[in-house]
């Protein structure tokens, strides 16, 4: 990596203190941390070297170390660290403001409101819910409440034109937040942004497949953290299924929602007894399923982090119960609505189909600054490790 001038900024670890690395003034320096973390290793050695970087204020290094987002916050270092300066915590506060500063401008400012100022978050979500409130009141169409007509309540085609703007926005929140990760993770490096590039691009391919497969759809580095999980009791209690569960039912439903848009007939369709589509028809199924999962994990996850069971699940924020909420908001609005359309309720039908978009309108505007981020940054900050690891052994 070619030289450059290293920055200190003395207010980094007050900034980072802010956003919950609670304790990392505390930290000696012992090792024991990255000793115990089942993850670190000696390519990508971590916390220690991360809460070093914070200590010193040279936030550059954190942002261009994808060693961040290999941390799947399991809470080990912080049970072991004979100082109690919570690493794990620390950690996971260098995620948020990475989050923050990937963003693009204008964002980056809201990102680090919303981490730092409750209040700030509470109006923001208030606000945001507005939006989609006062779409649905003045663009609703005639009310039926003699059987439930809803899309002549609210027309399908502006739902779909509200749903591919925020759509549209929040892919290109993420898709910035992505390139400036990457730009960050790897400037300076041959291999990725110059010479070398284009001889690496089978190898590069090759492990993005793998990291796609194995830290997306199976999350194995996840699994490798709860390890003491061998029994299926344990492995149906563990972190790892809760987020497999999110994470799938949210596919699916990212899915049903995909192809309800491009097949429309699938699910808007009245049948002429008066039901509408059956729950067994394969996209509705598909939905069905899927919001169990959803509400399923989403739960889970609430639960923990009220009992305050792990380490992990003991230091919550805003963002991170916002996020949570509104998935599970999202999954049992979702049921509710499709309840109150088979049992053919129309002003109820009505109200659950406003409380449901607003929730999903909610969930998707938060999404690249809460938790959901992590789902986006961590597996290309895997893949950035392993071709890094990879031209630094060849
Ligand atoms: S965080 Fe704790 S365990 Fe890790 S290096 Fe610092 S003092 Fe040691
Ligand atoms: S929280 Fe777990 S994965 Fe993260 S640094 Fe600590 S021990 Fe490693």
């Amino acid at each position: 990596m070619a030289d450059k001038p290293i920055k200190s900024d003395p207010g980094f670890v007050d900034e980072v203190k802010a956003l919950g690395g609670i304790n990392v003034e505390a930290c000696f320096n012992c090792g024991t941390c990255t000793a115990v973390c089942p993850l670190s290793s000696g390519a990508s050695s971590f916390p220690r070297k991360m809460i070093t970087y914070t200590q010193l204020g040279l936030k550059d290094k954190v942002l261009e170390s994808p060693d961040l987002w290999l941390c799947n916050y399991c809470g080990e270092c912080s049970k072991s660290c004979p100082r109690e300066a919570a690493p794990a915590e620390t950690m996971m506060a260098l995620r948020r403001y990475a989050i923050s500063q990937y963003a693009p401008p204008g964002f980056s400012s809201f990102s680090r409101m919303i981490y730092r100022s409750r209040a700030f978050a509470w109006i923001s979500m208030i606000l945001i819910s507005l939006i989609p409130l006062v779409l649905m009141l003045g663009l609703h169409g005639p009310i039926n409440s003699s059987s439930v007509l809803m899309f002549t309540f609210f027309p399908e085609h502006y739902i779909d034109y509200i749903g591919i703007t925020l759509g549209v926005i929040i892919l290109g929140v993420m898709l910035y937040g992505l390139g400036k990760m990457y730009y960050m993770t790897t400037r300076g490096m041959s291999g990725f942004q110059g010479e070398g590039h284009s001889a690496n691009g089978i190898k590069w391919l090759q492990e993005f497949t793998k990291t796609l497969f194995k830290e997306v759809f199976i999350q194995k580095r996840l699994d490798q953290c709860n390890e003491n999980s061998k029994g299926w009791r344990e492995r149906l209690n563990s972190e790892w299924f809760t987020h497999m569960t999110i994470f799938w039912g949210f596919i699916g439903l990212l899915i049903t929602t995909s192809l309800g848009f491009l097949i429309p007939s699938a699910i808007s369709v009245p049948l002429t007894n008066g039901l509408y589509i059956p729950v067994t028809e394969p996209i509705r199924l598909l939905g069905t399923l899927s919001g169990l999962l959803l509400v399923y994990g989403a739960t889970r996850a609430i639960i923990n982090r009220v009992n305050k069971s792990e380490i992990y699940s003991s230091h919550t924020y805003f963002t991170d119960w916002a996020f949570l909420v509104l998935l599970l908001l999202a999954g049992l609005t979702g049921y509710s609505l499709e309840i109150a359309y088979y049992v053919n309720s129309p002003l109820l039908t009505y109200a659950l189909l406003t409380v449901h978009l607003i929730v999903v309108f909610d969930l998707f505007v938060v999404a690249p600054f809460t938790k959901f981020a992590h789902a986006l940054y961590r597996p290309l900050a895997i893949w950035v490790s392993r071709a890094r690891q990879y031209i630094e052994t060849t």
